[in-house]
């Protein structure tokens, strides 16, 4: 199982929830299989979907997840305990752990060699932390968000992606479909 299988099997167990998605290909995945006023698509800021997601789950009531990759994570791994320590009970960090940079070319990651953000989740204080393997992750994906959180789930799958292309939308239009979406959201709450 790659990312984009993945993807595909968590979509049927989304209803309402925000999705921030990382840069690159998976943005590009989620947008082919399904796309949604309630995604919210990044074209930069690599690192920072995380950061975006815990921000978004403090200001609404709605489920939010995160889509990451394991090199994003990587980058930006002080996000694991602001995580932990703000401690938002509607947000999900959902990692796609395919081992490699995959939007650059499929260069290793340190979980290819070992390194386990499910444990580094763990340690920095985000009780809910697992890793499983692809093929279960919806499953685990469905009871996180019906459990208070945060949670992080690490899903490992195998690098490679489809060839696909660039979402046709600029990121204006991105930022201000997502940004009524979440309006709707707050008006109904
Ligand atoms: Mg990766």
């Amino acid at each position: 199982m790659r990312r984009y299988e993945l993807l595909q099997s968590i979509v049927p167990v989304l209803t309402d929830e925000f999705i921030i998605c990382n840069l690159g290909f998976p943005s590009q995945e989620l947008y082919s299989i399904r796309d949604s006023d309630h995604n919210f698509y990044m074209l930069g800021s690599m690192g920072l979907s995380s950061s975006i997601g815990l921000g978004l789950s403090m200001e609404i009531d709605n489920t939010v997840i995160s889509i990451d990759g394991d090199g994003s994570v990587l980058m930006n791994l002080g996000t694991l305990p602001s995580i932990a320590l703000e401690d938002s009970k509607n947000f999900i960090l959902f990692i796609v752990d395919n081992g490699s940079y995959g939007s650059t070319g499929d260069q290793a990651t340190q979980t290819a060699k070992g390194t386990s953000l499910a444990a580094i989740a763990k340690a920095s204080g985000i009780a809910s932390s697992v890793e499983v393997p692809g093929e279960q992750a919806a499953e685990t994906l469905a009871k996180c968000i019906k459990t208070p959180g945060p949670h992080v789930i690490v899903a490992k799958v195998e690098p490679g992606s489809p060839k696909l292309t660039p979402i046709p939308m600029t990121s204006l239009a991105i930022r201000d479909r997502f940004r009524e979406a979440v309006k709707q959201a707050k008006a109904q709450a």
